[in-house]
């Protein structure tokens, strides 16, 4: 159970099959829609190319990526996939989509200009998307503009293979900005028949069939994140870490554990040292101090609270509740896993699951299963 012992650092697991049963949970739901997945920020910090090889296994056909790099190791992980890079095209990197045969996603009429003269001058007809803004305010042509672009568009065969629009607040199903969302995507769509649509991400999957359209993005809830917070989650965990304790010992009442004297020793404390810290991407913000409670380490089956602040490699567990002898140098606890969900280690650190996927660190030993 665990690394080599010199790999101090911990022991990630990929459940792959987990994965793939998520991406047909979605599929399933979204249907007749297409399920594509996002696999950027290195499939949310799982490993882009198992993340692709399995999900190509089962049938996606489609990968969302945020840059060119990302969607290098795609292309040559699937050969035959479409790929849409999400951040667009920038000046001059036309030749690298034609290349990789990937599309842009592309959010101004600036980019769509600049696009159309490269594909004019070279030639290339590999296709893009048109991201319209419906409310996110982050990325997008306005509706006005895709209203202006649309004849020309579809008059053209100009090579748009994909209107998109994205949501702000998915996750909050009763936010009326879903619904101003939809409405307003549909009628862009009206304008632009015949060309594919997508709206949905995770979350925007469970706001119902109106929100799906022609195909689906989900990243986080492939991963395990739950798409629909405050019920159940319908996904399987995906991951499991664990990190190695590498020292057990005594704190007199009084005293304090770590960096900043954070945290007082209310009682004769066990302090169980592991190894794993915030370059690990075991977040800083899961720290605690006297005042604030911060997450939790699963050790011998039970919860134990983290004791004042996590270090750069190191961190400190509050293992007084368990039985003497309990826990031993050498053991392995569990910082994220069936009993210790992503979604609550998240919390504990006052952030969402995808910082901490995207946040796990390079030291663990990975094992893909
Ligand atoms: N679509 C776009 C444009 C995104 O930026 C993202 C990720 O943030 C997704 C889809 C996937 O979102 P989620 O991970 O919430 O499913």
């Amino acid at each position: 159970d665990g690394p080599p012992a010199a790999q101090a650092g911990g022991t990630l697991t990929i459940d792959l099959g987990a994965l793939a049963a998520n991406w047909q949970t979605l599929r399933r739901r979204a249907t007749p829609a297409e399920c594509a997945a996002v696999v950027k920020a290195n499939a949310y910090g799982l490993g882009i190319e198992p993340v692709v090889h399995a999900l190509a296994r089962e049938g996606c056909k489609t990968f969302f990526v945020a840059d060119l790099s990302e969607a290098r190791r795609v292309r040559a992980a699937a050969p035959d996939a479409a790929i849409y890079v999400l951040n667009g095209v920038m000046p001059g990197s036309g030749p690298e989509f034609s290349v990789i045969k990937a599309k842009p996603v592309i959010s101004s009429t600036v980019e769509l200009a600049e696009w159309d003269a490269y594909c004019a001058a070279s030639g290339w007809r590999g296709g893009a998307a048109l991201h319209v803004d419906t409310g996110m305010n982050r990325l997008g042509v306005s509706i006005n503009e895709a209203a202006a672009l649309a004849p020309r568009i579809r008059a053209e065969n100009h090579g748009i293979h994909l209107l998109m629009s994205h949501f702000a607040c998915a996750e909050e199903t009763d936010n009326p900005l879903n619904e101003r969302q939809i409405k307003l995507f549909r009628e862009v769509r009206l304008l632009y028949r015949g060309i594919p649509s997508s709206l949905s991400n995770s979350s925007g999957i469970f706001l119902g069939d109106a929100a799906h359209c022609d195909v689906v993005r989900p990243g986080v809830a492939l991963y395990g994140v739950n798409p629909t917070p405050g019920k159940p989650n319908p996904m399987r965990p995906v991951i499991d870490l664990k990190a190695r304790v590498i020292q057990v010992r005594s704190v007199t009442r009084g005293e304090t554990v770590g960096y900043s004297a954070t945290w007082t020793a209310r009682r004769a404390t066990r302090v169980a040292v592991i190894a794993a810290g915030y370059a690990d991407g075991f977040l800083r913000a899961s720290g605690s101090t006297d005042e604030t409670p911060g997450g939790s380490a699963l050790v011998a089956g039970r919860l134990c609270p983290i004791a004042g602040r996590v270090s750069m490699d190191l961190s400190t567990i509050d293992v007084s509740d368990l039985p003497e002898g309990a826990v031993r140098r050498g053991d392995m606890v569990t910082l994220i896993g069936d009993d210790l969900p992503l979604d609550e280690v998240a919390r504990g650190a006052s952030t969402i699951g995808y910082e901490v996927l995207t946040s796990l660190g390079r030291r663990y030993h990975r094992v893909y299963r």
